[in-house]
């Protein structure tokens, strides 16, 4: 008979708000209410997931409070129940090279490695793959517009209806049409060079699309706001976080 010790769960270091304070930009906008539920998933997603590092990488609470912050953020509207299908996350130092034959641009063809990657959310149950390094100067910097732990959640969010497809369990399904026609004619836009502010990335595909026009929504809202206000509403409908106004709140004072 074999006898398996389970690890103990993680929970958040004391320091957790120090940790926050210093490395998570959107911090700052979020007001008392907002930051003690960020508190309770941040713990949540420590305690409950699988967390791993790789290459021997060390697993500090400086690294797992920054990631779930970021990846709390993006659920601060919605509940922890919305993680389901991440399982485990897989810390990278820096660049992800994966050396396996990935699916290519044709539907049934494969393109050999290596391939260098940021992060990863792969199929519904696998590991959310994130590299530290890039993780960390997004979440300081969140005018780059970019953000690789806001992209690769939002992949496990679209995922939860099994597809792939740019569009997540929508909270009514009479919104399903009008976030599909915004979708498909932003999509068609960012194609044709009139994306701006998302990331060219985006016009891969509805998924790809998705998880960039996610990455805007949150790290460029003002802009985002103004340049595809049907965009913009669309998503603060879906996420029920409206980051622009936080934005102007902060403009603004108390
Ligand atoms: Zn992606």
């Amino acid at each position: 008979m074999r006898f398996f010790r389970r690890r103990p769960p993680a929970t958040l270091p004391d320091n957790w708000i120090e940790i926050v304070e210093a490395g998570v930009a959107h911090w700052t906008l979020l007001d008392g209410g907002e930051r003690e539920w960020l508190g309770e998933l941040m713990e949540a997603l420590v305690a409950e997931k699988r967390w791993e590092s790789a290459h021997g990488f060390a697993l500090t609470d400086e690294v797992r409070t920054i990631i779930a912050a970021q990846a709390s953020l993006l659920i601060l509207g919605l509940d922890f129940d919305w993680y389901q299908a991440v399982q485990a996350i897989v810390v990278h130092p820096s660049e992800i090279v994966q050396r396996e034959p990935q699916p290519g641009p044709i539907e049934g063809t494969m393109e050999e490695g290596p391939f260098s990657l940021l992060g990863l959310a792969d199929h519904r149950y696998g590991p959310v793959l994130i590299a530290w390094d890039v993780a960390k100067a997004n979440a300081r910097h969140p005018a780059w517009g970019r953000d690789v732990v806001f992209h690769e959640f939002a992949h496990k969010l679209d995922m939860l209806d099994d597809v792939v497809d740019g569009t997540p369990p929508l909270h009514h399904p009479e919104d399903g049409p009008r976030w599909h026609s915004v979708c498909t004619r932003e999509l068609e836009l960012l194609r044709d060079g009139e994306g701006w502010p998302l990331r060219d990335y985006g016009a891969q595909d509805p998924g790809e699309f998705f998880a960039v026009a996610t990455e805007a929504f949150f790290n460029l809202p003002l802009q985002l706001e103004e340049a595809k206000p049907e965009l913009y509403e669309v998503l603060r409908a879906f996420y029920l976080q409206d980051p622009a106004a936080r934005l102007r709140r902060r403009a603004t004072g108390p």
